[in-house]
């Protein structure tokens, strides 16, 4: 036994939106869109029913929490400075909020890029 097995579970999300970034000194200071993608991921033993957590319920909460918030929206109506970053730690802040108790996140703006929010276990 090399150690405790973790498990975790993933729902996946898209959202289209756009965003201007003030500060920018290339293209992405003119307003233009990306299609998002969400992991939201919570981790955690299993419960009676043998799951971590409904699907159901996991995609409820996100869909309420974060893309009916964000989806055909102009992101710097919900940010002032809605970088990949901020975005990432705002949707985290919102599921907390929800009562989902996420262990790790990941905002895709495009195909090729993305952000990972994780607990940090040492703090
Ligand atoms: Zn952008």
């Amino acid at each position: 036994m090399v150690g405790a097995i973790q498990t975790s579970v993933t729902c996946t999300f898209t959202f289209e939106a756009a965003h201007r970034l003030e500060w920018h000194t290339g293209k992405c200071r003119n307003l233009h869109g990306h299609s998002y993608r969400l992991d939201v991921t919570v981790a955690g033993g299993l419960d009676a029913n043998g799951v971590v957590i409904d699907f159901d319920i996991l995609h409820s909460v996100v869909t309420r929490e974060v893309i009916d918030q964000w989806d055909h929206r102009d992101l710097n109506e919900v940010l002032d400075n809605p970088t990949a970053e901020l975005l990432a730690h705002r949707a985290w802040e919102l599921l907390t909020m929800g009562g989902l108790p996420v262990s790790a996140l990941r905002l895709w703006e495009t195909p090729g890029s993305w952000v990972d929010l994780t607990v940090d276990e040492t703090s």
